[in-house]
Formats: structure tokens, C-alpha cells, sequence
């Protein structure tokens, strides 16, 4: 992978597996692991609607039903949504991702509208992590 932003990114099955690699088999939102009938999906963090680029640093694995629950639901939101729910998201991961992610905005530019979501999103993670 090149530092380019714009450079074409591998393609989402390529992604989904280097994400299991990185992450492990479970889904970051329900914990559950993965199988035949619980396939993994990519699922982006700062939401497409929010400008969130298909970039494996916006992507995360997550089961079918997770990924279509969350909607366009944000990161720190829906974390908390799974929690109400009883399930047993991966807040670590979540943090990880979101480090991972601004990161590489900031080596490679651009993503002005993704940008400010993603601070305030690291904002409040952070926060919520400290007062854990
Ligand atoms: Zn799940």
C-alpha cells in the first residue's frame, strides 16, 4: 500500500481478511465469533453518509446483523447502543481503529469532511476511557 490517499485500496475481500488478521475472528460491536453463518462484513467507522473513505484504517469487522443494525449510527453511539443491548463490543478496538484511522488522515491529507467527525469522535472515546 502507498502513502497516497488517492492510491487504489485492495479490494474488500482482500481488506476483510488483512482487518480479521489485524483484529482477530469476532465482531467488533457483538463479540461474537465468527463462522459460516455469521459471516464478517467490512463495516466503516466514520460512516460513508459522513465521508468516511473505504480505507482499511476506516474499516473494521463486523457481523451481518451489527453492521445493518448500526446504520449510519455513530462510532461512540452505537457502542454504547450494544452495551444497553447486553452484547460485548470491543470499546479497545473502537479506540484503536479510530487512532489508527486519524493517523493516516493526517500522513496522507484530504478527508476534509470526514475530518472533524472523527475528532470529536476520538474526543469522546477518550474521554469515556478515562472516566472508566
Ligand atoms: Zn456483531
Amino acid at each position: 500500500m502507498t502513502t497516497n490517499g488517492r492510491a487504489q485500496q485492495p479490494n474488500r475481500a482482500t481488506r476483510l481478511r488483512w482487518l480479521l488478521d489485524r483484529d482477530g475472528h469476532t465482531c467488533i460491536w457483538c463479540g461474537r465469533e465468527f463462522s459460516s453463518v455469521r459471516i464478517p462484513t467490512t463495516d466503516h467507522l466514520v460512516p460513508r453518509v459522513k465521508g468516511g473513505p473505504s480505507w482499511l484504517e476506516n474499516e473494521v469487522a463486523a457481523c451481518r446483523r451489527c453492521n445493518r443494525t448500526r446504520g449510519h449510527i455513530s462510532p461512540v453511539d452505537w457502542l454504547a447502543d450494544c452495551e444497553r443491548r447486553g452484547w460485548r463490543p470491543d470499546a479497545d478496538r473502537v479506540l484503536r481503529a479510530l487512532t489508527a484511522f486519524a493517523d493516516a488522515v493526517l500522513e496522507r491529507g484530504g478527508q476534509r469532511r470526514a475530518r472533524p467527525y472523527l475528532q470529536a469522535q476520538l474526543r469522546r472515546m477518550r474521554r469515556r476511557t478515562s472516566a472508566a
